[in-house]
């Protein structure tokens, strides 16, 4: 690395404004919102987790800090394409960028920590296992810092879609360079993982900043699968056709297949995965950056980091495993500002692949737990019958008073069934267990399942039980995505996967609202299995379920009220 070249001469601290840098450096006219407080936080020498969607610009938030600043900012980022990039780009604008991974060999190592000692740096990138190196931590300590930034910081969390263990290190700049500060950057984070993030990096005392998740020139729509192909074909001949785009795939197979079918029919499309050698995928990127209207077909390897501003689109022929997932990658579309499409397709199948490659995968129960929640979450999105666009920014804490007019949701609303009496069981059952269930235990209950859990619990004895024998578990299931969707249900905070019920559900339990679900339409494929299968074969009862059912129904019509309305109760 040639650092004669870097030609810009660092101003003297303090002399150059944060508006100054923001025009002379990066020729912006005025500040985004929340970038201006964030930067003045920072350069304050206070801590900061910002939560910004992606492209919000989050990069300026400690870029402009670290030109303010005396001494070098160190930028912890996950990625090693997403940091040549950046430093790429920094060092057209003048600024003095380098990086240290692993990708360099020793002589370009010692030329940057050469650098980085004599103080030419204004920002050094550095990957977190790099970082925590006790050799450049030793040389971080004879340096002069100016903050640290940690970039994608939801990768400390498990929460979070990118775990990575070597984020958890980190939290070692909190007490080893405790007069240094700190900013925590992240796109994606509910609640949760905002915690997590503040906990393991030690900013529960900095200031958060978030920014608003709604992303209002993106369309959101969402069909069932009928023909991916050819739904994908039309949708991109009819509304984007001479566009740029992303088209996201599970599987590399796929990816290959689906980029051929699209070069078949005349699109310039390009396929991108870890499968491929690195020079094709830069290759591949670098042409989907630089020429117009490329087709990118990737699995979920392509895109962090990705800034092209006009991606019109963004395709899903598999559903991605999370919100947090699907809000990122469409996240890539629009930001120009433009209008722009996240159209996804998704079946049943998807579904059953998810949860097969999660079952499959190497994370311990904890982890397939949470896993299993956020595909839940995920699916909830396709089933609601109200504005995806709530839903979605519900899910990131963020709120949108209107149905935003534009979704599919909101432009064609799907087929419902009348959900009241259903939902009102689904919730007493929950609340009549002690809210310390996961849904599969909840449907047994409530399908009036024979096994030794409900009976060691004694929840063949509630009013419940056996109660909602007229969907199968599969609608349950739908039913109950539909409800923590909507926000009347929501996983326990500490992640064991009961549900419990939020204030927003009591006038439904006490049978004072009605509530319209969706009619599902990926159940159509699948053998319905209505009713207790196992229960109509059996002929003898030795334990006396049959009866015990009985008797609940039994009761519930002497009482003239149905034992799923609670009318009062002085915890709800
Ligand atoms: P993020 O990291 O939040 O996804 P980036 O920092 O990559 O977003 O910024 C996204 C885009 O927004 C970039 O092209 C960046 O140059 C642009 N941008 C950021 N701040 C401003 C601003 N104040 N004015 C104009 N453009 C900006
Ligand atoms: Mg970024």
């Amino acid at each position: 690395m040639d650092f004669q070249n870097l030609s810009q001469q660092k101003p003297d601290s303090g002399q150059r404004s944060p508006e100054d840098a923001l025009k002379q450096v990066f020729g912006y006219e005025r500040f985004r919102p929340l970038q201006e407080e964030i930067v003045r936080t920072v350069i304050a020498g206070d801590n900061a987790l910002v939560l910004m969607p992606t492209g919000g610009g989050k990069s300026l938030c400690y870029q402009i800090p670290a030109l303010v600043r005396p001494g070098t900012a160190i930028v912890i980022s996950p990625l090693i394409a997403l940091m040549q990039d950046q430093v790429a780009a920094l060092r057209q604008l003048g600024v003095r960028a380098a990086f240290l991974n692993s990708t360099m060999d020793m002589q370009q190592a010692w030329a940057t920590e050469n650098a980085l000692m004599t103080g030419e740096l204004d920002l050094l990138y550095c990957a977190p296992e790099r970082l925590l190196q006790p050799r450049t931590l030793e040389l971080l300590h004879q340096a002069s810092i100016s903050l640290f930034a940690i970039d994608e910081a939801h990768c400390v969390s498990q929460w979070g879609h990118d775990f990575r263990s070597d984020y958890l290190g980190l939290d070692l700049l909190a007490h080893e360079f405790a007069q240094v500060p700190r900013i925590a950057l992240t796109a994606t984070a509910d609640e949760r993982t905002r915690q997590e993030i503040a906990q393991r990096l030690s900013l529960v005392d900095a200031r958060h900043f978030i920014s608003g998740f709604d992303r209002p020139n993106i369309q959101y729509r969402i069909t069932p699968k009928t023909n991916a192909n050819k739904q994908l074909l039309d949708f991109i001949k009819e509304e984007h056709k001479d566009d740029a785009g992303i088209v996201y795939c599970l599987s590399r197979n796929k990816v290959e297949a689906t980029a051929r079918m699209l070069c078949d029919n005349g699109y310039n499309a390009l396929p991108y995965h870890a499968g491929l050698s690195a020079e094709e995928r830069a290759s591949n990127q670098e042409r989907f950056l630089r020429e117009d209207g490329v087709i990118v077909v990737a699995t979920i390897a392509f895109g962090m980091g990705i800034d092209k501003p006009d991606v019109r689109f963004v395709a899903h022929l598999d559903l991605p495993k999370s919100l947090e997932a699907y809000y990122q990658e469409t996240g890539r579309a629009g930001r120009d500002g433009n209008a722009s499409t996240a159209w996804m397709v998704y079946g049943l199948q998807d579904v059953i692949k998810l949860r097969q490659m999660l079952e499959g995968s190497p994370g311990n129960e904890t982890f397939k737990r949470i896993e299993r929640q956020k595909m839940d979450a995920m699916l909830g999105l396709c089933e609601v019958i109200s504005c995806r666009r709530q839903v979605l920014l519900r899910y990131f804490g963020d709120a949108l008073e209107q149905p935003c007019g534009n979704c599919d949701t909101c432009l064609t609303p799907p087929q419902t069934w009348d959900g009241t009496v259903a939902v009102q069981k689904a919730l007493s059952c929950v609340y009549r267990t002690g809210q310390r269930f996961g849904v599969t235990y909840l449907i047994d209950v409530l399908r009036g399942s024979e096994n030794d859990r409900i009976r060691q619990s004694g929840h063949h004895q509630i009013s419940t039980y056996g109660i909602g024998d007229e969907l199968s578990a599969n609608e349950w299931k739908s039913v109950f995505r539909q409800l923590v969707a909507n926000g009347y249900l929501r996983a326990d905070p500490e992640g064991y996967g009961a549900l419990q019920l939020t204030p927003e559900c009591r006038p439904l339990l006490r049978g004072e609202a009605e509530v319209l679900l969706r009619k599902d339409p990926v159940q159509k494929n699948e053998g319905r299995k209505r009713g207790r299968s196992a229960a109509s074969e059996h002929v003898s009862d030795p334990q006396g379920w049959e009866a015990l059912r009985g008797c609940r129904k039994r009761l519930a019509e002497e009482q003239g009220v149905p034992p799923y309305v609670i009318f009062h109760d002085a915890t709800l």
